[in-house]
Formats: structure tokens, sequence, C-alpha cells
């Protein structure tokens, strides 16, 4: 007997199920499009040549006291240069701006949580449906009402844009959180248009919602190689998040990654960012920030921070990264574009265009989870049963049994 009996049972992430299940196939032909974790044209992981030439800096540079604890925000140089990255010309003046160091995107979003549920004791947190599954996870435990607003609408394969604003106007409740998708939308890869994006700023402000961005793929995998990396327009992912901050009305959080745009996945690098209306309110939300942050991790860790930091701050390396993130986010383009051509060639019932259109790592195909279940069992393809694929797990090796799989499903 055990006082923990009667504890509900919790079905295995749907990540870690989809892993196990993959491992024990032992078709010769099996694929996983499941994670988002960037693999190179042979399937492998990639580590960023960028990262390589910034780890001999940290290495040369270290010294006996390369195992101490940082402070308890993190490393500075860090957390302001990943700022900068975000904000840009906004950051400064910096007197209204808290940043601290995080457990990656996930700790970001999870101290967030903490914070904003301790601090403003919302009705409700707002979270897109679908959204990244942890979202509800983290904001549940935390004891906040998760609801959901429209966002992708099945038939039309598209963002549900009215029907979110009429549900943020209508049924939310001042003071509420809503989480929004700085970019690269996951699971959907759809994102709003800037029009769009200053409509729901409007809603925002006019209902008093306080947004809190999650940007796990900022500066990454949507840049559109014609503008983005030629033209050394860096700022369009962070747009949406600009916009809300330039218009000075609103306070806002940021959870920021480094995880799939620096390939620094297990190092667990980010950043909580909180854009506060004051100085005075600056000064206190940092109290409120790092007593949760001692109480939850104490010290975040230092070796992923100093890599990103040397990459962020050294103009050179800086610039080797956009090629980088320009030779991730390429492939991804060209298999989405390959196994678009595969399912036409084909002749798979449907409309594929979306695959296509769809920006970031995944694309979110609007397979049924029969069809999803009928690529496991016939073809040894494993996607989330969403129907979410993540597409930098194709390659040219695999893209056509994987075309076939999808077709056979699809009949
Ligand atoms: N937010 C979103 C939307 C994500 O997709 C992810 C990664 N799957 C994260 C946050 C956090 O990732 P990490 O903790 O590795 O930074």
């Amino acid at each position: 007997e055990s006082l923990f009996s009667e504890l509900d049972d919790i079905p295995l992430d749907p990540h870690y199920a989809l892993k196990e299940d993959f491992s024990a196939d032992t078709s010769p032909s099996k694929v996983i499009l499941g994670s988002g974790i960037y693999r190179d044209k042979d399937g492998k992981p990639w580590v960023l040549p960028t990262v390589v030439e910034a780890e001999e800096i940290v290495k040369a540079s270290e010294d006996s006291g390369r195992y101490d604890y940082l402070p308890i925000p993190g490393y500075a140089p860090f957390y302001t240069a990943a700022r900068d990255l975000l904000f840009g010309a906004l950051s400064s003046p910096e007197e209204n701006f808290v940043s601290v160091q995080t457990i990656s995107g996930t700790g970001a979003n999870s101290l967030g949580a903490h914070f904003l549920s301790n601090a403003l004791k919302p009705s409700a947190v707002w979270l897109s449906n679908p959204s990244w599954v942890n979202h509800a996870n983290i904001w549940k435990s935390v004891g906040v009402a998760v609801r959901s607003y429209p966002y992708w609408n099945p038939e039309r394969k598209a963002l549900d844009f009215e029907d979110m604003i009429q549900t943020l106007t209508l049924e939310t409740t001042p003071g509420d959180v809503i989480v929004l998708h700085g970019c690269a939308h996951n699971p959907t890869g759809l994102d709003p248009t800037k029009d769009q994006w200053k409509m729901i700023a409007n809603v925002c402000e006019r209902r008093e919602l306080f947004p809190f961005f999650d940007c796990a793929y900022t500066q990454e995998l949507t840049r559109d190689n014609s503008q983005g990396f030629a033209s050394g327009n860096l700022d369009e992912d962070a747009w949406a998040l600009r916009h809300f901050a330039f218009r000075g009305s609103m306070e806002l959080a940021v959870a920021q990654s480094f995880s799939k745009n620096m390939g620094l996945y297990g190092e667990r690098v980010g950043a909580l960012h909180l854009l506060t209306g004051s100085p005075d309110a600056a000064g206190k939300v940092k109290g409120h920030i790092l007593r949760l942050q001692r109480g939850l991790i104490s010290q975040p860790p230092k070796r992923g921070a100093t890599i990103a930091a040397t990459i962020l701050k050294d103009t050179t390396l800086f610039q080797k990264w956009l090629a980088d993130l320009c030779e991730m986010s390429s492939r991804i383009k060209c298999m989405r574009q390959a196994l678009y051509d595969e399912l036409i060639s084909l002749g798979t019932p449907g409309n594929w265009d979306h695959i296509l259109t769809q920006i970031g790592m995944f694309s979110y195909t609007g397979l049924s989870p029969e069809q999803v279940s009928s690529m496991r069992n016939d073809g040894h393809v494993y996607i989330l049963s969403s129907g979410r694929i993540s597409v930098s797990g194709l390659n040219n090796a695999n893209v056509k049994h994987v075309a076939r799989a999808i077709d056979k499903a699809c009949r």
C-alpha cells in the first residue's frame, strides 16, 4: 500500500511514446518525423560550425572558475545579447526591461507562468488551438485555468482568424494572459500576417490581455532566402513581438529559446524577458523573478550560455551563424518541396499546397489519427497523431517512402 496508489495514471508524453514505438520497430525502412530537432541531409544531428568555433573560443578563455556558479539571473552578456536580438533598437532604454537566463524555452515558459500567475492572478491563460503540448501542462501546474482560442481551421487548412478574434473579444476577462507564438507556430507552421498581428494587438489592448510571446523559433527557420539572408533583414521573425512592444501601451513577457536556432538542445539555453511600464515596476518584477528562480533552480547552467553569448557578441561569428541558419532553413524548404512534388506525382487525393506555404520546422498535414496509424502500420512511418510532421527528418533517401505512406493512407 502506498500514499500514491490513488494517483491518476498519466499517459507517456506523446513524443516519448512515439520514440519508444519507433525503437521497437525492426523494419529497415522505418522513418520517424516526430520531435523538432534538426537533422542534416543524411538524417544525422548537426552541430553548427559556428558553435564549434565558439566552443574553441570559450575553451581557450576558460580558467579554474569555469565550473563556478553563475549569479542567480544567469550570465549577463548572454541574457542582454539575447534581449537585444529580440527587441533590437527597442532594447534601449533598458530600465523597463527585466531579463534572466532560464533552462531553455521550457524553463522560460515555466518561470514566466509562475511569475504571472502569482503577480496577475489571471482568471485564465489563453492558448491557441492547437498549441505546443507543454503550454497547457506548464500553466496547469501553476494552477491557472487553461482555455483555448481558435487557430487552425481543419477544413481550410488555414488560420481561423475571424473566430480567433471573436473568441478573444467576447470570452476573455481583463487581466487574462494570452500566449502567442512569436513566429513559426508549433505545431501548425501558420503565422498571422502583419495586418492580422495588428488586429490581435488591438484586441489585447482593448481587452487588457497580458501578451506572453513564446519565441522558440525566432531568427531561425522561417527565413525566406530571397529576402532575409540576402538583404540582411533579420528583423522579420521578431516583427510581431516588436510591434506589440513598439505600441508602448502594453507590458509583455517573452520566453526565448536557443535550442533550435543554435542547435544547443541539450545545453538548455534560454531567457525570459519582461517589458514593464516603468523602471520602478521593473525593479519589483526583478525581485520576484529572482526569488522564484532561486527556489526553482538557484542558478542556470553556464556552458551553453557562454557559447551563445560568444556567437551573439562577435560580429564575425554572428554573420557565420546567419549562414548556418540559412543552411538549415534552405534544406527544410527543399524537403517541403520534395514531399509536395512526390505527393503530386503520385496523385495523392487532397490538396497539399499547405505543405509549401507553412513555415518553420513543422508541417501540419491535416492527416487524421486513423491515417497516421495506417502510415505507421503499413509504411513504418512515425508521426504524431495530430498529423504534424517534423520536416527536418526528411531527406533524399526517405522522402519517396514517406510520400508513398501518406498516399496509401489517403486512399
Ligand atoms: N516553445 C515551443 C513552441 C516549442 O516548440 C519548444 C520546443 N519544442 C519550446 C518552447 C521549448 O524548447 P526548449 O525547452 O528546448 O527551448
